[in-house]
């Protein structure tokens, strides 16, 4: 099945989302917030990874890429698994997609969100720029 890409607002999976996009399989959904990597299966969280846990990590440390092969169309497609950066652990396979999701995950620990203000911070930034909350 070839994955379908997806950029809105969501309201539902945190108060405070500004940006996501979706990778969709079937019923399995995935959603990059500013606070959060989410899985959903029909509307309900599976599972939610905290984008914390990537700050100050290199993407080789928590994404392991590999490039499918293309046959038909000429669309980039790479498998994707987002992996626990401490203990190498797969915590959520993303299966096929395309390159701007790939992009998208990249960027994970290039920024963070201030989960009082939602001031996008510096990930060397040890507190918000805007309010001062530790981050
Ligand atoms: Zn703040």
């Amino acid at each position: 099945m070839i994955p379908t890409i997806g950029i809105g607002l969501v309201l539902t999976i945190s108060g405070l989302v500004v940006f996501y996009r979706t990778v969709t399989r079937g019923g399995t959904k995935y959603y990059l917030t500013n606070f959060r990597l989410v899985e959903t299966n029909k509307g309900k969280i599976v599972r939610q990874i905290s984008r914390s846990i990537f700050k100050g990590r290199t993407i080789s440390q928590f994404l392991q890429i590999s490039e499918v092969p293309m046959f038909k169309s000429n669309v980039e497609m790479f498998t994707v698994k987002v992996l626990d950066p401490q203990s190498g652990n797969v915590l959520m396979n993303l299966g096929t997609n395309q390159g701007p999701s790939v992009k998208a995950l990249e960027s994970i620990q290039e920024s963070f969100y201030c989960q009082y203000c939602g001031r996008k911070n510096n990930p060397s930034s040890a507190v918000c720029s805007n309010c001062g909350a530790n981050l």
